[in-house]
Parts: C-alpha cells; structure tokens; sequence
C-alpha cells in the first residue's frame, strides 16, 4: 500500500536544508507538501517548491517555528495529514507532539511519552540500563544533597567526574570536576544552574571520560514491534560539541562490534516501544561504548548512513507513520563502502563568528558519489536569525581513503561568494593527517583549532 493512501499531505515544521530534504523525499512519494515559514524565510527553496505555503510569523524563531499553534493551525487551514518535525526547532518537544496528535494529525516522529522518557537523561539512561545498554559508570540517578554521599560516590566512580543536568542540551548544562576540593560547589553551582536554564534543577554524576570518540548507532523501528540498525556514524570532529564532519563507518569499528552494540540498540527499541528514525549516542573508549544520550529524531548527519546502506531514512520515517511495518530486515542491510559529510556553515573560518548575507555566486560540487543538500541558490539571503550551516556536502566511495579523496575534489570545487564560510577550514581538515588516519578523539579539533591560530599569530 503507498504511503500517501494515509498521509496525503505533509506539513514540514522546519527550514533550510532538512525542509528541502522532507520536501523532496514527500515529492518522491506523491506526497503532497505544506511549507511554513517565518516573514524571513519566504524566499526558502522548499517555500518555492511546496504545493502550498503558509507564513506563520515574524523571523523570531520563538514567535514563528516555535510557534505550535501557529504550526498547528496552518496544518488545520492547509488540511495536511501528518507534521515532519524534523531537526532542531520543536522536534523534540514532547508537549508538541501531544498537541500535534492531540489535534488528530500523525506526528512523523515517536509517541510524546518516548520523547520524553529519552528527553531526560536520567530517566533515559535508567530506560537505557534497564535494557541492557552499557552507560557510562556514574550515579546511576539524581544526585542528593547529603555533602558526605556525593564525595563518597565521586571517590568509587573516580575523578575526573562530570556533573551533567538531566534536563540539559547542546553542550550545555555540564561541568567536569578534577578534585575533590571543587566537588561541592560544582554541583550546587551546576544545580543553580540547571534550574535557571532548563527550569529543572536535577543533576546526576558520570566519570569524567578523557580521550573518548563520539560513536553512535542510526535505528529504524515500526510500531509493530520491529527495529533495526542502520550501523554507525562517527562524529568525533566537534567544536563546542557541534559536529563539524561525520563520517560512516566508524574507522576501526568491527562488524562483530557492530553487530552487538546494534542488537543492543534495536533490543532497547522494543523495550521501550520506540517508533520511528533515532540516534543512540555512544561515548567510545578503550573498545567500550558507553550511552551518553538518546536523539528521537532525524539528524542532519544521517546522509552518511544512507551512502552506505542504500535506506532513504525520511522515507523511512514516511512509511513508518503511516502505519506500515518495516519493508527491511536486519538482514537486507549490508554496508558498503565508506562515506563522510562535511556541514557547510555561513561562518567565518577562524573566529566563527556568524556571517549571514546574500550569496551572490553558489556554485556546487558534483559527480558520481557527490551529494549536495542544501537550501541555497545564487542570489539566497542567508538569514541572521537562525542557525548557520546553509548545506552539507557528503560523498561516497569504496573506501575511506578514495572519500577522502573525493571530499577534497568536492570541496575544492565549490564556489560560494557574498559571504565568509567554514570551507576553508573544511577544506585544511581534510588535508589533515590526524583526520586521514581516523579514529581520533572528540578533542581532536580544538586542539588543531588553537594550533592553528597560534600558527597564524
Ligand atoms: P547534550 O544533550 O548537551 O549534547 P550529551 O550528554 O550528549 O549532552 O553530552 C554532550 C557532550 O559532552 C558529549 O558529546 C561529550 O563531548 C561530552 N560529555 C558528556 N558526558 C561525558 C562524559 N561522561 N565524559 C566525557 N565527556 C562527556
């Protein structure tokens, strides 16, 4: 049965490049799509694109893509069928998918209790161990306000320990502790913190790991109980915990690896009933992982995923909100290949500093095993209202070292003028010799980053 014979109509609560993708795999379905955007964003591609289009406020993100009765009533005017969340924005507000099923639409994402059994982390990793999936050692819940306790539990787990904000996000919210004498204060000032930031006070205690890689496991699961993994990603290349470049494989991870951490996964899935596309995060060290958070929505580095398995994920989470089962088995996935994907970002390259603006000349890479997904066209306004990375460039070839080669082909070929932009920071990784060995740490980039700069000076 087609997907459209129960959703007819998408309504994509999003902007830029994700809204593009959501757009093009509804168009691919005979879907047809509803674009809503802020007064900023009328000039969207996917805006131009859409069957129909609704402006749903002023460019402030708050009064427009955060907006969910405006978003709700769009889909009411527009009679769309289901809502595509997509990343960012209200894709993991649990309070917005209620409202959006509550409204009688279908949510293209899980159920409001999933997303907020995984929001918080320590009702996620207590899911998370409850299910067999290894965590890293900590205080396995809140933390109290006995003085005595929380030193004696520092003390077994060992320093450095991380003080981490159960209802924290984006890097934030977090704060590592090295010695005993700081111990205390850190967490009531962590707890001080949290409570202004997240209106949620509770902390909860991790070892601090030192070298770790960021690892983690892409999943499908339907609501009639199936769940299967699509391998890993590696995204170790960070700055201030945002991904720079990912890439799939993981260099250095076994199939057998692979294999367990995977089952490990898809069994949690239908421990906690999970529907839809998801991300389990993994710190990995010493040949360990170790569940540092559960992402419940697509994420924008799951192109990596797709080059090496042939699945379209958003058609996927189609399918899957529909109401179908899983037309894949764990068996149908074979990996083949390695692929890497570099976030483009309207940026200064060496101080970041936003540089939004028109594009007066857009000129993208091509070729077999070249994908470009991006929002922009020669003469597009990057807005300064939203976040900056305006396209990801992502390849694919037989080996790790031949997508090398082929990013640094992409990269070199592509033209952006009008504004400053992190390619050539991008383009300098790729060169680099830590990157092309692989396997290096979440650390890795900064380090490089103030070497650079020394360099410079
Ligand atoms: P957020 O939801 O804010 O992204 P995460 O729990 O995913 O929070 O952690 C974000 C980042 O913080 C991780 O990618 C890692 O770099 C660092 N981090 C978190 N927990 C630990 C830990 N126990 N040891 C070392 N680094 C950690």
């Amino acid at each position: 049965m087609p997907v459209r014979s129960k959703i007819e109509k998408v309504l994509i609560a999003n902007r830029g490049e994700i809204a593009l993708r959501i757009l093009r795999a509804c168009r691919e379905q005979g879907i047809k799509t509803v674009a809503v955007h802020s007064t900023a964003d009328a000039s969207q591609k996917h805006v131009l694109l859409a069957d129909e289009s609704v402006c749903i406020g002023p460019a402030s993100a708050t009064d427009s893509y955060l907006n969910m009765a405006a978003i709700i009533s769009a889909a009411e005017v527009t009679d769309a069928v289901a809502i595509h969340p997509g990343y960012g924005f209200l894709a993991e507000n649990a309070d917005f998918a209620e409202s959006v099923e509550d409204s009688g639409y279908i949510f293209i994402g899980p159920r409001a209790e999933t997303i907020r059994l995984m929001g918080d982390k320590v009702s996620a990793k207590k899911a998370m161990l409850e299910a067999g999936v290894p965590c890293v050692p900590g205080s396995g819940g809140a933390l109290g306000d006995d003085a005595e306790t929380n030193l004696k539990m520092a003390k077994e787990i060992g320093y450095p320990v991380i003080i981490k904000a159960s209802g924290g996000g984006g890097g934030r919210g977090m704060r590592v502790v090295n010695t005993e004498a700081t111990l205390i204060s850190s967490i009531a000032l962590t707890k001080a913190e949290a409570g202004a930031a997240f209106n949620n006070d509770v902390v909860y205690m991790e070892k601090y790991l030192e070298t770790p890689r960021h690892v983690e496991i892409q999943i499908l699961a339907d609501e009639h109980g199936n769940a299967i993994h699509l391998g890993e990603r590696d995204c170790s290349m960070q700055r201030r915990h945002q991904k720079v470049i990912e890439e799939a494989p993981a260099p250095g991870i076994t199939d057998e690896q692979r294999a367990r951490i995977g089952k490990l996964c898809t069994d949690a899935c239908k421990n906690i009933g999970y529907r839809g596309a998801g991300t389990f995060e993994f710190l990995f060290e010493n040949g360990e992982f170790y569940f540092i958070e559960m992402n419940t929505r697509i994420q924008v580095e799951h192109p990596v995923s797709e080059m090496i398995t042939g699945v379209d994920i958003i058609q996927q989470q189609l399918r899957i909100a529909a109401g179908h089962p899983l037309d894949i088995t764990q068996d149908d996935i074979k990996i083949t290949g390695h692929s890497i994907e570099c976030r483009i970002n309207a940026e200064d390259p060496d101080t970041f500093a936003p540089s939004p603006g028109q594009i007066t000349v857009w000129h993208p890479a091509g070729g077999p095993g070249v994908r470009v997904d991006s929002q922009v066209y020669s003469g597009y306004k990057v807005p300064p209202f939203y976040d900056s990375m305006i396209g990801k460039v992502i390849v694919h070839g037989p080996t790790r070292s031949s997508a090398i080669q082929k990013m640094r082909t992409a990269l070199s070929e592509m033209v952006i003028e009008g504004i400053k932009t992190n390619l050539p920071l991008q383009r300098r990784l790729l060169d680099d010799i830590g990157f092309q060995n692989g396997g290096t740490d979440i650390h890795y980039l900064e380090k490089r980053l103030k070497q650079h700069l020394k360099n410079k000076a």
